[in-house]
């Protein structure tokens, strides 16, 4: 442990420029407009899409050259001021919450997708594209960008890299990090690296890797290169209903079993669907206990002869209705209830808190059952709904913020699931990050010596601590705080809680 005591993972108080002086230095190669002082301008940057974290930064700066965020990096850096990348503040982890002490670093103003090679099937786009817009502008050449996490409207690819985002179809195309090939990353020292090639491979250790998923804590991010996919030639997907969830879970295993590989492979439970059902209107069977949406692409022959081994396969797995999407409208349809799962679980409950954890799809069935049962000890309704095929869970714990000691309870139940996930040999997190929200979590997944570890990378990166700090990795003194995970107490208050609704 005494490596980890050891680090520095904040800094030291800034004791350099006030925020005034910090401005006027910024303002001499920014635009003075997007140098922000004023609290009142700053408070749309004050949370990420965990609202319930939140903290006012002493500036908010928007850069809009590569040139401007090394200058950026290298004042904050000979004044040890803290550095929070932000892209559009979507983030499920607090992973963009600002520091109080530090300055938040919009990527806003980089929103160029400054190539697309159609032949070498790549887009070179910078950290502020929606991840949208790169397959919207790739679909005049009948190519589409893979990862397609439900915000993809608006989250940013910079944002995408930080966390290694999935979505719906990485089971079949991978996450974040199998589809970017090249990064341009600005240190803390402000110096410009390329990481990566326009190639498979390239020579020197994997950093590309390491950054995929760094929760903006090693460098930030001012351009990538990511691989462009041709648009499959059909999509259509298979909406299954289960008397049981247990039915569900094996079916899921099953499909994969059978070789076939979906593009998309969800799995709803009965709350889930009954509120996406009243919600979106998709013709999902309100009965059911457990829905899974199985969607399969490529080749019309390939699609005709999946769709015939799925739908007889989940006739085989005890499925008690089956509908197969009949025309590109009707398959709209059927994702639609999906996609508005999340908003319509908020009509049935004043707030709701999305968990995100990751097991083995083998574990469905148990996990499932084991959360129904802590749903009843903690007296909290969860419903389900997540990417089953790569058994990444996404549990919505409902309650209400305005009832004293829900929200509390709410946490603690959240961080007994994130533990199960652990137990059965799964993980905190599949796509949102840590942040400062599973911060508490990591001793549960990590020894000390695998943190102590990641302290040493972080270190090597960024050994005065700066950038972003208190989040992704915990000291030892959080350790030692988090040991036992009950709700925050007087004595170890969560980080600062804004309280509200949140995602
Ligand atoms: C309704 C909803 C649905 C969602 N669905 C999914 C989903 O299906 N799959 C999924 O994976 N996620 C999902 N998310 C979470 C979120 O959208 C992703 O984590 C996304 O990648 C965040 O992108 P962002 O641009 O908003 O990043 P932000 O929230 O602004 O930042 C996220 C992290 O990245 C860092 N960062 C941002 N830009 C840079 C940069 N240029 N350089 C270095 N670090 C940077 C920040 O410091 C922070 O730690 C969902 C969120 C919402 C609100």
């Amino acid at each position: 442990m005494s490596e980890l005591a050891n680090t520095r993972p904040s800094p030291s108080p800034n004791t350099g420029p006030d925020r005034g002086q910090l401005a006027q230095l910024f303002r001499q190669f920014i635009d003075p407009d997007f140098v922000i002082e004023d609290p009142e301008t700053q408070k749309p940057y004050e949370c990420d899409g965990l609202s319930m974290y939140c903290e006012m930064p002493l500036l908010v700066v928007l850069p809009e050259t590569v040139e401007q965020v090394q200058q950026v990096m290298k004042i904050c850096h000979q004044h040890q001021v803290p550095v929070v990348a932000r892209g559009a503040g979507t983030g499920l982890c607090a992973g963009a919450m600002p520091n109080r002490q530090g300055v938040l670093l919009s990527l806003a103003k980089f929103k160029r997708i400054l190539e697309i090679d159609p032949l070498g099937r790549t887009a070179r786009v910078q950290p502020g594209v929606r991840n949208l817009a790169i397959s919207e502008a790739a679909a005049r050449h009948g190519l589409y960008y893979g990862p397609d996490p439900s915000s993809q409207i608006a989250c940013t690819i910079g944002g995408n890299v930080a966390e290694n985002s999935g979505g719906v179809h990485c089971l079949k195309y991978g996450l974040t990090v199998h589809n970017v090939l090249k990064v341009e990353l600005i240190t803390v020292e402000g110096e410009r690296l390329t990481i990566g090639s326009g190639g498979l491979d390239s020579p020197g250790m994997d950093l590309l890797a390491l950054l995929n998923g760094s929760e903006g804590l090693l460098g930030v991010v001012t351009e990538v290169t990511v691989k462009l996919l041709p648009i499959p030639e059909k999509a259509r997907v298979v909406m299954a209903a289960f008397d049981s969830v247990q039915a569900a879970g094996d079916a899921v295993g099953g499909i994969i079993a059978e070789g076939i590989i979906p593009a998309g492979l969800e799995m709803m439970d009965s709350h889930a669907i009954r509120a996406a059902e009243d919600f979106a209107r998709a013709g999902y069977p309100k009965d059911a206990q457990a829905l899974l949406l199985c969607e399969v692409d490529g080749t019309c022959e390939e699609v005709q002869e999946h769709i015939e081994r799925v739908e007889q396969l989940f006739h085989r797995f005890g499925a008690t209705s089956i509908r197969t999407s009949q025309s590109e409208a009707e398959r709209a349809l059927l994702w639609k209830g999906r996609k508005s799962a999340f908003p319509a679980v908020g009509r049935i409950s004043p707030d709701y808190y999305c968990m995100d954890g990751t097991i083995p799809r083998g574990q469905l069935a148990h996990v499932l059952t084991e959360m129904q049962k802590m749903s009843e000890h903690y007296g909290l309704r969860v419903a389900n709904v997540f990417h089953a095929g790569d058994g990444n869970l996404h549990p919505l714990i409902l309650f209400d913020a305005n009832v004293p000691g829900e929200f509390e309870k709410t946490e603690a139940f959240g961080a007994k699931i994130l533990e199960l996930c652990v137990q059965v040999g799964g993980c905190i997190t599949g796509e949102h990050g840590v942040g400062i929200e599973k911060i508490r979590q990591m001793p549960v997944q990590f020894n000390p010596e695998e943190l102590a570890q990641f302290h040493r990378i972080k270190a090597a990166f960024d050994p005065a601590g700066t950038l972003n700090p208190g989040k992704g990795v915990p000291t030892l003194r959080q350790c030692q705080e988090y040991r036992s995970i009950e709700p925050p107490s007087a004595e170890h208050p969560a980080p600062s809680s804004c309280g509200g609704s949140h995602v």
